[in-house]
């Protein structure tokens, strides 16, 4: 028998925009969050090998999400 006692976890940070975004589905000008989601292999639940890198941007109130670069990012 094999057992594999692995599978994926996403780890987020986040951080708040440096300029305030205006959001075209509910019309609040707000810091978004930006979010980079490292997705790590993990076995026995310890993330081993990171695998893909997602950046997002949303908005704080309707978490209207846009997928955004690494420079945006990193830029702020
Ligand atoms: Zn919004």
């Amino acid at each position: 028998m094999f057992f594999f006692v692995g599978g994926t976890q996403m780890i987020p940070e986040q951080k708040y925009s440096r300029e305030a975004q205006y959001c075209d589905r509910c019309h609040h000008t707000k810091h978004w969050i930006l979010e980079k989601q490292r997705h790590w292999i993990a076995l026995f639940f310890i993330p081993v090998i990171p695998y893909s890198t997602k950046y997002i941007a949303y908005c704080p109130i309707c978490r209207n999400t846009y997928i955004i670069t690494k420079e945006m990012y990193d830029k702020g």
